[in-house]
This record gives structure tokens, C-alpha cells and sequence, in this order.
């Protein structure tokens, strides 16, 4: 047993509420007076008339740019020096992941705080320190991670609830995967993102997304379609946001990650977002580590009872061939993957069975359930 530090990290302050833009200024005072307010179209739309308000009352200037859409090394570049040249002492993004990773790598660049305002809970992007950095044309580059988490994560839940109701239910597939990936991690003492052991508040965390996930998440949903802002509907913005976002960065990930990943190399999957190709992953990973037939079970009923996909059609891949398959799992299992973070060796052969077994009982379930 290895007895290297634990390590554990989170942003500096995180806000939650229906209408918690509208107390944004109060927050931001102690990082700076001035804040570079950055978003595509929709996302600044939906926090201006609420963050402009309160950053005039604590007498915060401001200024907004629209983010280019991709969290390239040129973008990041671009808004850091324009943050320079502002004269502000504070990044802001609103909106969705890829504006959330810019400009948390651009405000490293500068070293000045980062404000993230999500207006979707689809992704672990708001609380984590680490950007995903693509080529300008879209595809993968690298994963940077970042010294520091956000100096501040607000979320106002009646802007969340706007969101299309695919993503949050996308957020909760990520979700769910989160305290069997940390789980596995810790079996097999693997380093988390920051390269320390996992604290026991990661994986309280962790139990806790997990927990809230199943016990609310059907009923958060119906909220969300309904634009309602419920107790069921907090609790799960909560776990898909923080707990989810903290889980993975100071727990790890494994099998459903890696899938996730390893997918990415077939084309049909590229219409589906992250959560719902790693809710599918993490039927592969329990069934490649084995867990009980009832837990399996359990998540199958949750993924098909909110919509996550439980089966290859659900993602489009229905008719893939089985050499992309193979090729999906192979690089899932290349060294250096995180379904090496598994407490037992892992072969693309033994992912490539899972996948099919996975999808299998997706279709058994589903079939089950239409006739009762
Ligand atoms: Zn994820």
C-alpha cells in the first residue's frame, strides 16, 4: 500500500439558488473591481439584466466579448490579452463548457480570478481545475490542467432550468458514473487529477452525487420540462455541477470515461453529448468489474426510467461495424487510458465483449419494459 499524500481541491465559492445572479456583485467584490464578462450569444443573454444590476450596485465595472466558440490556444490567448488590455482584474464566462474552459486557462494566463456562470448543467467544466483545449477546427488537442479551481462557481437555477432538458439529463449520466469511477480508483490506489491519493471527502462527495442522482433525478427532470425550479431540481443541479465536478478531479475516472473517450474515433457518436456516452460506459465498466446484478440493474432502470442511453441505437451506432467497435474499445484500453485505473488488468478484448454484452441487456430491459 502506497501512503502518498491525499489530495483534495474545490473552487474558492460556490453559489447555488433560483435567482442567485442578482447577488452575483456581493461575490465578485473581494476578487476585483473590474470584470471581463465573456459568452456566446445565448449565454451572455441569459445572465445580462441580473449581473448588471448588481455588479452597478457594488460599483463593478464591466465589459462583455463574445467567445469565438472553440476553447482553442488561440482563443484562450486572444481573451487573456484583451483582459490585459482592459484593464480588468477579474475573467468571467457565461455559458456552457467550452467558454467555461477558456476562460479558466485564460485567466491563468494572466493570473487573475475566474468567475463561472454556467447556464447549463450538462458537464463538470464549471468547478474543475482543468481545460479541454481542441485544434480551432474542432477536433480533440490536449487536456491542460490548471493550478487553480475558480475562484468562484455561481449558478442561478432559474437560468439552469431554461436549458434544453437534454442537458441536464446528459449531466446526469456524467453523474452517475462518478462515484464508480472514484470507487475503482481507490481499489486500485490510483492517482487522482492533481496526482495525490483520494480523501475521504472526495468519495463522500462522490456517494452523495451518486445518492442524489438516483433519488431525484426523475423527478428533476419532470421539473425541468415543466421550467420549474423544485427542491429535486436543486439537489440534482447540485450533484451534476459540484459534486460531480469535484468527484471526478479529486477521485478519478476509469472504464465509463475511457469509453467515452475510445468512442470518439466513431463518427455516428459525434451527435451525443459527453454525459450520455459515459452513461452508457458505465453499463461496460460495472459489468467489466462485476458488481452485484441488482446494482446493475438499478442504473439500467434509472438510465431508461430519465432517457440515458442503455444500448448502441440509443447512441446511434446500431449498424457500426464490429471492427470500429473493436477499434472503440482498443483505444480505450491503449496504456495510459483510465480504465487502467481499474484494481484489475483491463484488454480492449475484455471492454469490446462488455460493450456487447452492455448493449444486450439494454435491449432485454427495454423490451421487458414495454410489455409490462
Ligand atoms: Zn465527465
Amino acid at each position: 500500500m502506497d501512503f502518498t499524500t491525499q489530495i483534495f481541491c474545490a473552487p474558492g465559492r460556490y453559489v447555488q439558488g433560483a435567482g442567485a445572479i442578482h447577488e452575483i456583485g456581493a461575490h465578485v467584490a473581494p476578487l476585483g473591481g473590474s470584470i471581463l464578462v465573456v459568452g456566446g450569444r445565448t449565454g451572455l443573454t441569459a445572465t445580462r439584466a441580473g449581473r448588471r444590476k448588481s455588479f452597478e450596485a457594488q460599483h463593478i465595472r464591466y465589459i462583455e466579448e463574445s467567445f469565438n466558440g472553440e476553447t482553442s490556444d488561440a482563443e484562450i490567448e486572444r481573451l487573456a490579452a484583451l483582459c490585459k488590455q482592459t484593464c480588468c482584474d477579474v475573467l468571467m464566462a457565461s455559458g456552457g463548457g467550452k467558454v467555461i474552459d477558456a476562460v479558466k486557462a485564460a485567466a491563468e494566463e494572466i493570473d487573475v480570478p475566474a468567475v463561472v456562470v454556467p447556464t447549463v448543467a450538462s458537464n463538470d467544466a464549471p468547478c474543475s481545475a482543468l481545460t479541454v483545449v481542441y485544434n480551432p477546427d474542432g477536433t480533440f488537442s490536449r487536456l491542460r490542467p490548471l493550478k487553480k479551481n475558480p475562484a468562484l462557481v455561481l449558478v442561478d437555477t432559474d437560468i439552469i432550468v431554461k436549458a434544453p432538458v437534454r442537458t441536464l439529463v446528459a449531466g446526469m449520466g456524467d453523474a452517475l458514473a462518478t462515484w464508480f469511477e472514484a470507487d475503482a480508483c481507490q481499489q486500485s490506489n490510483a492517482r487522482n487529477n492533481f496526482g495525490g491519493h483520494i480523501t475521504g471527502i472526495a468519495m463522500a462527495l462522490a456517494r452523495l452525487c451518486l445518492d442524489s442522482i438516483i433519488e431525484y433525478g426523475f423527478n428533476a427532470k419532470i421539473a425541468c420540462e415543466k421550467q420549474t425550479v423544485t427542491r429535486e431540481f436543486e439537489k440534482v443541479v447540485e450533484a451534476n455541477t459540484i459534486l460531480s465536478g469535484l468527484g471526478f478531479e479529486s477521485g478519478g475516472v476509469a472504464v465509463a470515461h475511457a469509453l467515452s473517450e475510445g468512442f470518439s474515433v466513431i463518427p455516428e457518436i459525434h451527435r451525443y453529448l459527453h454525459g450520455e456516452t459515459v452513461a452508457f460506459g458505465l453499463l461496460v465498466h460495472l459489468l467489466v468489474e462485476n458488481r452485484p446484478k441488482a446494482v446493475i440493474r438499478e442504473i439500467y432502470e434509472f438510465c431508461l426510467s430519465v432517457g440515458l442511453p442503455v444500448t448502441l441505437s440509443d447512441l446511434g451506432c446500431g449498424s457500426v461495424s464490429r471492427d470500429l467497435l473493436h477499434r472503440a474499445a482498443d483505444d480505450a484500453a491503449e496504456p495510459g487510458k483510465p480504465s487502467h485505473n481499474m484494481p484489475f488488468p483491463v484488454t480492449g478484448k475484455m471492454l469490446y465483449d462488455a460493450i456487447l454484452t452492455a448493449d444486450a441487456l439494454g435491449e432485454r430491459l427495454k423490451a421487458e419494459r414495454q410489455k409490462s
